[in-house]
């Protein structure tokens, strides 16, 4: 875990004060915080910390570049660009964090700031992501489609065939034939 240490800040004894830290983060860091959402990424970071007390302290997050997913039709990985921001408060404390307010505890009075990016930057990821017109691998689209008991299309319609598809799977494994005609629809 060395290499994740330069995410770690040491809060302690810290000066009131507007503090900036930077990150450019690669494939290495993204596969050591092992998140599902991805795994690959090349990300540049900027991160304002603000401290206002000796124990509270807030923190904006600017995050750009482009990280790697599964295309949802042909499941090949695509390059998706990234630009968002994220900001938390945070305290020392014993308390239950949430996505607002983090509770550092104050044994350590550190903060590791990679997980937070990780989320913020999964955060961003469309729900839906597919590769531009024409640069999916079309034999593995196929492939999958063939496969599945639906085909995720490609406007706003399709995702309430999802929708419905993900209830098949959570229940039943027959296709219903109302989709199966659907799917037949789609596909020209
Ligand atoms: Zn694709």
């Amino acid at each position: 875990m060395k290499a994740m240490d330069r995410f770690i800040i040491d809060l302690k004894h810290l000066e009131k004060g507007v503090y900036n830290y930077h990150f450019s983060m690669t494939d290495e860091d993204f596969e050591k915080i092992g998140g599902s959402e991805f795994q690959k990424g090349d990300v540049e970071v900027d991160v304002e910390m603000r401290v206002s007390s000796g124990d509270s302290f807030s923190f904006d997050f600017e995050i750009d570049g482009t990280v790697i997913v599964p295309c949802d039709r042909c499941l090949e990985d695509m390059e998706l660009e990234i630009s968002t921001d994220g900001h938390f408060d945070a305290k020392f404390g014993d308390g239950e964090s949430d996505d607002e307010l983090v509770f550092i505890s104050e044994i350590d009075q550190k903060i590791d700031l990679s997980w937070h990016i990780y989320e913020f930057i999964a955060l961003a990821i469309p729900i839906r992501h597919v590769h531009e017109d024409g640069e999916c691998d079309e034999a593995m689209a196929e492939k999958f489609r063939s496969h599945e008991c639906f085909e995720s299309g490609e406007d706003d319609e399709d995702s309430e065939s999802a929708d419905l598809a993900s209830d098949t799977a959570a229940g039943e494994k027959e296709i219903d034939p109302r989709w199966e005609a659907l799917k037949n629809f789609k596909i020209k």
